[in-house]
């Protein structure tokens, strides 16, 4: 059977996670608490899902190994962003937290002007890679990224020499059922923020962090539904506030009508 193939214990893994995510970011959201404990309490499920993976003694990612760090481009929902945003305010130094606002401006850019064909499609490390390999917000790194192992380090190899941008892991053998069960927390995630009226869509990660860590009380103010994101690179612009409602736009035709 390919590495890749869907099975049933799959398709388990992620209902049953996506069914668990929506009681704990059902609850998070009326919680309203910190940033840093909805990451808590969503990393809390996702290990719990990602130690039953029948893939788990297969995997090669190893600390220091990067190569992934190097190459992916990250897309998160704007809680994410948040926590990570609250973590670098809270644990890193005012010195190291302006060069990494530096970094995230210049990878931002840079992601802008790959898109608008200015820059080369060469992938770009992610502002969070420390100088030693490890992530610098590994304990809030967002949920994509606690949740994807690739089991041939091989591949990853060969990927990091010819990856373009925001292309690595098409030809990497993964864990699927960890990348089943983060796809199931991730989406029910971005479901649940969109059915209490949030910002559900995903942001490239750089520029997410970028538009929320000199934002005083971003978690207050996001879960008050200020569009905070509206700077970022919108990646998947599925619902409000990046994309109107199905609705709005039934509801304008007519009056434009009438006036005409
Ligand atoms: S996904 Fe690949 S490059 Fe990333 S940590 Fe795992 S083995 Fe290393
Ligand atoms: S947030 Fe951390 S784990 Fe994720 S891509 Fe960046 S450096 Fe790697």
């Amino acid at each position: 059977m390919p590495l890749n193939s869907p099975s049933p214990s799959i398709t388990a893994m992620f209902r049953e996670a996506s069914q668990e995510a929506r009681s704990v970011v059902n609850r998070l959201v009326a919680q309203k608490g910190e940033s840093l404990d909805w990451i808590d309490d969503l990393r809390q499920m996702q290990v719990g899902y990602l130690d039953k993976s029948s893939q788990k003694a297969d995997r090669e990612c190893r600390a220091g190994c990067s190569g992934c760090c190097m190459s992916a481009q990250v897309d998160v929902t704007g809680i994410e962003a948040i926590a990570v945003a609250d973590y670098l305010k809270m644990c890193v130094d005012p010195a190291t937290l302006s060069k990494i606002k530096l970094r995230l401006e210049r990878v931002t850019q840079r992601r802008y002007d790959q898109m608008s064909g200015t820059a080369r499609q060469l992938p770009l490390a992610c502002s969070m890679l420390g100088e030693d390999g490890r992530c610098m917000v590994y304990p809030v790194r967002p949920v994509i990224c606690s949740g994807v192992f690739s089991i041939s380090r091989d591949s990853c190899l060969d990927a990091e020499k010819t990856a373009k941008v925001g292309d690595f892991s098409s030809t990497i053998p993964l864990d699927n059922d960890a990348i089943q069960a983060t796809g199931g927390i991730s989406g029910t995630l971005q479901r649940i923020l969109i059915e209490h009226d949030l910002d559900g869509n995903l942001y490239e990660f750089n520029s997410a962090v970028l538009a929320v860590v000199t934002v005083e009380n971003p978690l207050n103010r996001f879960l008050a539904g200020e569009d905070l994101f509206r700077n970022a690179i919108c990646t998947d612009a599925h619902s409000p506030p990046r994309k109107l409602a199905a609705g709005r736009h039934k509801i304008l035709r007519p009056r434009t009508a009438k006036r005409a």
